[in-house]
C-alpha cells in the first residue's frame, strides 16, 4: 500500500510538445516508418514526457505521473484491450490472437470494405473517440499487454507511473450495439462479461509495477447518453464490487470529470471497495459528505483541465480546503479531466503578447499549479502564500487589461431587440429565392476541397515572410480559380470557393476578429493524429474590416453558378477556441455574432446569394445535465439568430452541422431557421432521413451521402439509393445532396470520384421522379 500523492494531473497531452506522435504514425501509415520505428518513436515521446513531469514536480515514484499515452484513442486503447473489436477486424489480429498495431489502425481508419469504427465527441469537448461496437456475441479477453508493457517501460526508467485506462462503465456506455445485436440491446448489458478481463488486466499492472491503476468513468456525470444515471450507477456500484474485491489488484482512483457525478454515481463511488474517487469541481460543486468516504482518498479537481486560464488559484485552495471538510482518509489536488485538451506549454508561445501570456496556463503550467497547490496541503498555507498571490494579481490585471471591455461593442449588444434575432416569414424567403434558380434534389459541397501539400507549404512561407503578400494572394486566386473548375466540371450546381485561405475554419476568423490571440504551437489532439490549434478569445470581439468578402466576389467571379459565402457561426467560434471564463458564453457569442451579422451584409453588398453559416459544434457544446440544456439552447441559437437574421429574404443562408443524433436536437435545429441544413448522416443515413421525416423539419434539408472522414469512394448506385430513401420518405423541394462534411482532410484523387458519383446518382435520381 502506498498513500496517494498529494497532487496529480489526471493525463497529459499525447501529441508531443512538437506533434512528434503525428508526424510517426503519420509516416507509419504512409509506409515509411516500420512498427519498430513507431514503438521507438512512442516510447521515446513517453519517456521525455515523464522526464517533463517529474522536472515539473510530480514524483518520479509516488504515482502522480499518469500514464496516459494512446497511439490514437483512449477508448479505442480500452476496447482493444479487452479484446472488443468488431468482427470485420478479426482477420487482421496477430497470430497469437492479440489485438496489435495493425488490427488497431485498421479499426480506427478503415480499409477497403471494412468501415473503420465511427467517431464521435467526446462528452462536450472537441476531442473524438472512437465508439466500440459491442453485441452478445463479442468476445472479450485480453488481447492487449501495451498497458502494462508501458507502466514496465517506465519502472526501468525509475519511474512508478499511474496508468489510466477508460473504465468498465464508460467503456460499454460509450459502445454502441454491433448490427448483429437484437433491438433494444444495450452493451451495459454484458457487464458481468467484461468485469473479469479488467480483473485480469488489474493484475497484469500491478504485476509490472504499477500501484495505483487510474479507471476514468466521466460516463457517470452524464446525463445525455443512451444509459440512464440511475443505470450508470448501478453498473458502476457492481463494476466497482467486482474491481475493488479481485485478490490481485493495484489500488484503484476512479476518476470522473466533466461535470458533477450524479447523486447516485457518488453515493456507489464512496461506499465501493476502491481507493480513491477524483471529482471535477469545476464543472461541478463539492459533493455532500457520504458513506465510505473515511477510507479515501479525494482527488479535488480544481485546476480546469479544459480552458487555458491560469485561472483563481486562491480559489482552488479555499475549494480543495471544502474538500477537506468531507471527511475523506486524505485530500489531493487535480486536474478536473486530462490535460489533453490543452496545449502543452506557454513558453512556446514566444509571440503572444507578453501581458496576455501571464494570464494562462497550458498543461506545463497548470501540473506546476498541481504541484504548488500539493505543496500546500502537505506544508500550510503559508508555504504556497507567494504562488497563490502571483496567481491573483494576474487575474486582478486582466480585468483591467484594454481591450478585455470594449464601450462600443458593449453598448450594441445592449442596444438589441427581439427583432434583430428574427428573420422573417419562412414562406416569403422562399417565394423570394425561387430567383435563384435551383434544379430540384440541387448538388454542393459542404465548403472545404482538399487542403493539399502545396496549399500547406505556400501558407507556411507566406507566415515565414518567403512568399509575399501579392505572391501569396495570386496563389490563392489560382487555387479558387482550379476548385470551380472543378466543381463546373462535375457539374455541382452551388459551388464553393474552396477555402484554400483557411488553415482552420475557426482560426482564420479568429485571426481576423478583435479580441482573439493566436498560438505558434497550441495544438490540442482532436482525433487520431489530428490537431488543432484553438485561439484564445481573450476579450470583446468587433471585426476591424470583412474577412471572406475579396474571395468569395473573386469566385462568384469565376461563375455563372452560385458561389456560396462560407462563414463560421458564433456557437462552433466559441466551441472550438478557448474562451474567456470572464462573462456568460451567451455574451461572448453575441459579440461574435454581431461581427458576423455585419460580414453577411458585406457579402449580400458584393453580390453573394447564398451564405453558408456553419455551426457543426452546435451539439457538442450541448451541456450534460438536462437542466442545463434549454438556457444553452436558448443562447446559442439566438447567437445563430442575431448573426444571420439581417439578411435579405432573397438570400438563402444555409447551415451546416457535423453530427447525426438528429433527433436529439431537432428544435435547435428549426430554431436555428436556416433556409438550408446540411447534416453529417454517417451513423445511420437511412435513419437520420427517418429521424428528418418524423421531425416534421420543413426547411431545405442535405443528409450527407457519404462519410469525408475516410478515403473510400461511395459508388453512384449506393448514392442513388440513399437519394431514392430520401425522396421517398421527404417532400422533394426539401432535398439537397451533398457529403457528410468538408473535403478539407481528404486527397483529390477520391474526392473527384466521389462527387463524380454524387452528381451522377442525382441525375438520376431526378430523373426518376
Ligand atoms: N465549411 C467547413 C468545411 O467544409 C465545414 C467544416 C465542418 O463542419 N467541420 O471545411
Ligand atoms: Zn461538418
Amino acid at each position: 500500500m502506498t498513500a496517494f500523492p498529494a497532487g496529480t494531473i489526471l493525463g497529459y497531452p499525447r501529441i508531443g510538445r512538437r506533434r512528434e506522435l503525428k508526424r510517426a504514425v503519420e509516416a507509419h501509415w504512409a509506409g515509411a516508418l516500420d512498427e519498430a520505428g513507431l514503438e521507438s518513436a512512442a516510447a521515446d515521446l513517453r519517456r521525455a514526457t515523464r522526464e517533463r513531469l517529474a522536472e515539473l514536480g510530480l514524483g518520479r515514484t509516488d504515482s502522480s505521473i499518469p500514464e496516459s499515452f494512446s497511439f490514437y484513442d483512449q477508448v479505442l486503447d480500452a476496447a482493444a484491450t479487452v479484446g472488443a473489436l468488431p468482427a470485420r477486424f478479426a482477420h487482421l489480429r496477430e497470430s497469437d490472437g492479440s489485438i496489435g498495431l495493425t488490427a488497431y489502425f485498421t479499426a480506427a481508419r478503415g480499409e477497403g470494405e471494412h468501415a473503420p469504427l465511427e467517431m464521435t465527441k467526446w462528452f462536450d469537448t472537441n476531442y473524438h473517440y472512437l465508439v466500440p461496437e459491442i453485441g452478445p456475441e463479442t468476445v472479450f479477453s485480453l488481447s492487449s499487454d501495451r498497458f502494462a508493457r508501458q507502466v514496465a517501460e517506465a519502472a526501468a526508467d525509475g519511474f512508478t507511473v499511474r496508468p489510466v485506462v477508460v473504465g468498465p462503465v464508460t467503456l460499454l456506455a460509450l459502445a454502441k450495439a454491433t448490427d448483429a445485436a437484437p433491438t433494444g440491446f444495450s452493451p451495459l448489458e454484458r457487464l458481468d462479461d467484461l468485469l473479469p478481463v479488467y480483473v485480469e488486466l488489474l493484475a497484469s499492472l500491478k504485476a509490472a509495477g504499477a500501484a495505483w491503476v487510474q479507471l476514468d468513468e466521466p460516463a457517470l456525470v452524464s446525463e445525455s447518453l443512451d444509459v440512464s444515471p440511475d443505470a450508470l450507477a448501478a453498473a458502476a456500484e457492481r463494476a466497482y464490487a467486482v474491481l475493488g474485491s479481485a485478490a490481485d489488484r493495484p489500488q484503484l482512483l476512479v476518476a470522473a470529470g466533466y461535470a458533477q457525478l450524479s447523486p447516485q454515481a457518488w453515493a456507489a463511488l464512496a461506499a465501493a471497495p476502491i481507493e480513491a474517487i477524483a471529482v471535477d469541481l469545476r464543472r461541478g460543486a463539492v459533493p455532500p459528505a457520504a458513506a465510505g468516504l473515511e477510507a479515501k482518498t479525494l482527488v479535488g479537481g480544481v485546476v480546469d483541465g479544459r480552458n487555458i486560464w491560469r485561472g483563481d488559484l486562491e480559489g482552488a485552495w479555499t475549494t480543495l480546503d471544502e474538500l477537506r471538510g468531507l471527511g475523506a482518509a486524505a485530500v489531493a489536488a487535480g486536474t478536473t479531466t486530462s490535460l489533453q485538451h490543452v496545449p502543452h506549454d506557454v513558453a512556446d508561445e514566444t509571440a503572444l503578447d507578453p501581458r496576455l501570456a501571464s494570464w494562462l496556463a497550458f498543461a506545463d503550467q497548470k501540473t506546476a499549479q498541481i504541484v504548488t497547490l500539493a505543496r500546500g496541503l502537505a506544508d500550510g498555507r503559508e508555504a504556497i502564500a507567494a504562488e497563490l498571490a502571483a496567481a491573483s494579481a494576474a487575474l486582478a490585471d486582466r480585468r483591467e487589461a484594454p481591450g478585455v471591455r470594449d464601450g462600443v461593442v458593449r453598448s450594441r449588444l445592449t442596444a438589441l431587440t427581439g427583432a434583430d434575432f428574427d428573420r422573417g416569414d419562412y414562406a416569403a424567403r422562399t417565394a423570394a429565392q425561387e430567383s435563384l434558380g435551383l434544379p430540384v434534389l440541387p448538388t454542393t459541397t459542404i465548403g472545404s476541397f482538399p487542403q493539399t501539400g502545396d496549399i500547406r507549404r505556400a501558407r507556411a512561407q507566406h507566415g515565414r515572410g518567403e512568399l509575399s503578400v501579392a505572391e501569396y494572394e495570386e496563389f490563392l486566386r489560382a487555387e479558387i480559380r482550379s476548385v470551380i473548375d472543378l466543381q463546373e466540371n462535375l457539374g455541382l450546381d452551388v459551388l464553393v470557393h474552396g477555402e484554400a485561405e483557411r488553415n482552420d475554419m475557426v482560426q482564420y476568423f479568429a485571426e481576423h476578429l478583435d479580441g482573439f490571440a493566436v498560438t505558434a504551437n497550441g495544438w490540442v489532439q482532436s482525433y487520431g493524429s489530428r490537431a488543432t490549434r484553438p485561439s484564445i478569445l481573450w476579450g470583446d470581439v468587433s471585426r476591424p474590416s470583412a474577412i471572406t468578402v475579396e474571395w468569395t466576389r473573386f469566385a462568384q467571379s469565376l461563375s455563372d453558378k452560385h458561389v456560396k459565402g462560407m462563414l463560421t457561426g458564433p456557437v462552433t467560434i466559441l466551441a472550438w477556441s478557448f474562451v474567456r471564463d470572464d462573462q456568460p458564453l451567451a455574451e461572448t457569442a453575441n459579440q461574435v455574432a454581431l461581427a458576423l451579422r455585419d460580414e453577411i451584409a458585406d457579402l449580400e453588398a458584393a453580390g453573394v446569394g447564398i451564405i453558408q453559416v456553419d455551426e457543426p459544434a452546435l451539439r457538442e457544446l450541448l451541456p450534460l445535465k438536462r437542466a442545463d440544456q434549454p438556457a444553452y439552447l436558448d443562447w446559442s441559437v439566438g447567437s445563430f439568430r442575431l448573426a444571420t437574421a439581417g439578411a435579405a429574404d432573397a438570400t438563402q443562408v444555409h447551415t451546416h452541422l457535423c453530427y447525426s443524433e438528429f433527433a436529439v436536437v431537432i428544435d435547435a435545429i428549426a430554431a436555428l431557421d436556416a433556409d438550408v441544413t446540411s447534416i453529417e448522416a454517417a451513423r445511420s443515413r437511412g435513419e437520420v432521413i427517418d429521424d428528418i421525416r418524423d421531425s416534421g423539419f420543413s426547411h431545405g434539408v442535405g443528409p450527407g451521402v457519404y462519410d469525408i472522414h475516410s478515403p473510400r469512394v461511395p459508388s453512384t448506385d449506393e448514392i442513388a439509393q440513399l437519394l431514392e430513401r430520401a425522396v421517398a420518405e421527404l417532400p422533394l423541394r426539401q432535398v439537397w445532396v451533398n457529403p457528410d462534411c468538408g473535403l478539407k482532410t481528404r486527397g483529390y484523387d477520391e474526392t473527384v470520384a466521389s462527387l463524380r458519383n454524387l452528381v451522377t446518382a442525382a441525375r438520376q435520381v431526378r430523373e426518376a421522379v
